[in-house]
């Protein structure tokens, strides 16, 4: 039987666990902060809970973990991208960068992406499958043990749509937000989407106070569809209807991600539609000139235009920063450096 993996339980399910074996409640809190607030990664490293037990506990029970397999650090030296292998050999992907006001780490939810974005590299050889709580969390637990230093900030941004992984991914927010874990605060937790309007819905009744960021991309359908599929399921009216109840309901501002393409999406008459969409919207919108990836066929747009564009935000009310660019020289568009490593291993 395959054993699972223990870093994706809550609190109460570990308790139920240890009960399981004739042990004690307390021993399943005990446990669960061997797990998540030390972060141990074999059983042997626990001290207090018997030998015996545990012995009976790694029968059906690991603890999960991810392995390094590579690990880039970009000329600044403020951000690093890290190449991961799990258990069955999948590879996932994940960044660390350093800023004046805490360490932020971004996170892969999925291997691979079934949601088929014309720009984006994760997507080139659709979903393999969703990652585990655990998985997620690993990603995380390791870099900090790598670095010595503490995250304090978590994007789940890399590769994948964490709300196609609906489930997984609440119960990551809830364990990485746990008072006897790692504990970061939902407040410096940020989902992006690419607008599974459903999905965000529910999400809504959840009622977190994570940050939700929609990769919007587009100030119509019209351009919408030329790059994003999803975007043939959900209208742009859908979503920001939906972004209007999020907000009201949740009381928290929503980010909206634009990849600026060059002659796509980066004109003025663009910057202006998508301002009036915005009026009367708790929003920001986060420009992020596109990573050109050697699949795809788009271009970044031009600096002038990109600043132009922000302009144009600006004079129309809307809140607009630019994405300060970091990693550019280490392959951190999502997916990219997980392709080059299988090009290369498939190759020799
Ligand atoms: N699936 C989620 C999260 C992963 S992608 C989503 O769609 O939001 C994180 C962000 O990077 C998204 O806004 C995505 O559209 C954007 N992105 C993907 N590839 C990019 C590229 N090559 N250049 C710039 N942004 C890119």
């Amino acid at each position: 039987m395959e054993r699972k993996d223990l870093r994706s339980f809550t609190e109460e399910e570990m308790i139920g666990i240890v009960q399981e074996y004739g042990e004690k409640a307390f021993r399943g809190k005990q446990l669960f902060e061997w797990i998540h607030k030390k972060q141990v990664t074999e059983f042997s490293q626990i001290t207090n809970l018997s030998k015996k037990f545990l012995e009976q506990l790694s029968e059906n029970y690991n603890i999960s973990g991810v392995e390094i397999v590579k690990k880039q650090v970009s000329k600044k030296n403020d951000t690093a991208k890290y190449l991961f292998s799990m258990a069955d050999g999948s590879l996932v992907e994940s960044v660390w960068m350093k800023y004046h006001h805490g360490n932020s780490v971004c996170i892969s939810s999925q291997v691979g992406c079934r949601m088929g974005c014309t720009f984006c590299a994760s997507t080139l050889s659709g979903l393999k499958r969703s990652l585990t709580a655990g998985e997620m969390l690993s990603q995380i637990y390791e870099i900090q043990r790598e670095t010595g230093e503490r995250v304090s900030n978590v994007i789940v941004m890399g590769m994948g749509e964490p709300l196609d992984n609906y489930d997984n991914l609440l119960r990551f927010i809830r364990l990485l937000s746990h008072d006897k874990g790692i504990n970061i605060s939902q407040r410096n937790i940020t989902v992006s989407t690419c607008g599974l309007v459903d999905q965000i819905r529910r999400l809504m009744e959840e009622k977190l106070q994570i940050t939700l960021a929609i990769s919007l991309h587009a100030p119509n359908d019209e351009i919408r569809r030329q790059t994003m599929p999803v975007a043939k399921k959900y209208s742009i009216e859908e979503i920001f209807s939906v972004c209007r109840e999020y907000t009201e309901y949740t009381g928290r501002r929503i980010t909206f991600e634009y990849s600026m393409i060059d002659g796509v999406n980066d004109g003025k008459a663009h910057a202006l539609e998508l301002a009036s969409r915005c009026r009367g919207l708790n929003c920001h919108i986060n420009l992020i000139p596109l990573n050109e990836v050697k699949e795809r066929k788009c271009h970044r747009s031009k600096e002038e235009n990109i600043r132009d564009f922000k302009i144009t935000l600006e004079k129309n009310h809307t809140n607009v920063t630019i994405r300060r660019e970091m990693g550019s020289d280490i392959d951190a568009a999502c997916g990219q450096l997980r392709n080059q490593y299988m090009e290369q291993t498939n190759s020799d």
